[in-house]
C-alpha cells in the first residue's frame, strides 16, 4: 500500500490552499518563526487510503496536524469524507479566485485576528445609522490588490470612515495616495467564511 505523493502533488496541494490548513485555515509557511525552523502541513485523503490507495491531487487536501487527526478520527467516516470533499471544493474556487493577500485580510476580519491592522471603527450605513465593525485599511492606490474580494462583494470598501461608496467606488492610481480605504466584511463574506470553518 504505497503512500508515495508525487512531487508537484506536493506542491501543488500546499500552492491549492496557499500554505494553510485547508480547514482552520492556520499557517503553515514554510519559514523562520520563534519557536520552529520549519512548520509542515499535512496530506489528508479524501476518500481514504486504505480504501483506494488513490494518491492524487484530487483525493489530497492539505491540514495541519491537529485538524487532520481531528478528521481521521472522527467516527463517523463518511461525514468526513463528505466535509473535506466540500472544502476541497471551496478551495479550488477560493484560490482560483483570490490571492493570498486577499483571503488573509479576508479570513482575519472574520476570525476577529488579534493584529494591529485591524481595527474596530465606527461607521454609518446608508441611512446614516452609526454601527461599529472590524476593518482594515488600504491606500486607495492599492485599492487594485483587493479588486476581486470587492468585485464579488465579500468586502465592502468605505472611502474616508463613514461615507459609503458603494459600487460607485474608482479604483486605480488616479485616485490620490492619501485617500484610504477601509474594508468591512459582508454578510456574503461571512457566508464564504463560514464554508471554511464550520
Ligand atoms: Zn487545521
Amino acid at each position: 500500500m504505497s503512500r508515495y505523493v508525487k512531487e508537484n502533488v506536493k506542491r501543488k496541494l500546499l500552492e491549492e490552499t496557499q500554505f494553510r490548513c485547508g480547514y482552520c485555515l492556520t499557517s503553515i509557511e514554510f519559514g523562520l518563526d520563534d519557536s520552529n525552523f520549519f512548520q509542515f502541513g499535512e496530506k489528508a485523503h479524501l476518500t481514504p487510503h486504505n480504501e483506494t490507495e488513490d494518491n492524487s491531487f484530487e483525493n489530497l487536501i492539505t491540514l495541519c496536524p491537529t485538524c487532520h487527526t481531528k478528521f481521521d478520527k472522527n467516527p463517523d467516516k463518511q461525514g468526513s469524507v463528505a466535509r473535506l470533499k466540500e472544502l476541497k471544493r471551496h478551495w479550488f474556487i477560493a484560490s482560483g479566485t483570490y490571492t493570498k493577500l486577499e483571503l488573509d485580510c479576508l479570513f482575519a476580519l472574520f476570525q476577529k485576528k488579534n493584529v494591529t491592522w485591524i481595527k474596530e471603527e465606527s461607521f454609518k450605513d446608508g441611512n446614516g445609522n452609526a454601527f461599529t465593525a472590524l476593518s482594515f485599511s488600504t491606500p486607495a492606490n492599492q485599492g487594485y490588490l483587493f479588486q476581486n474580494l470587492i468585485n464579488n462583494g465579500l468586502v465592502n470598501p468605505v472611502l474616508e470612515k463613514g461615507a459609503f461608496q458603494g459600487n460607485k467606488l474608482v479604483l486605480g492610481p488616479s485616485r490620490p495616495a492619501h485617500d484610504m480605504l477601509v474594508f468591512i466584511l459582508t454578510t456574503k463574506g461571512k457566508e464564504f467564511c463560514r464554508k471554511f470553518l464550520s
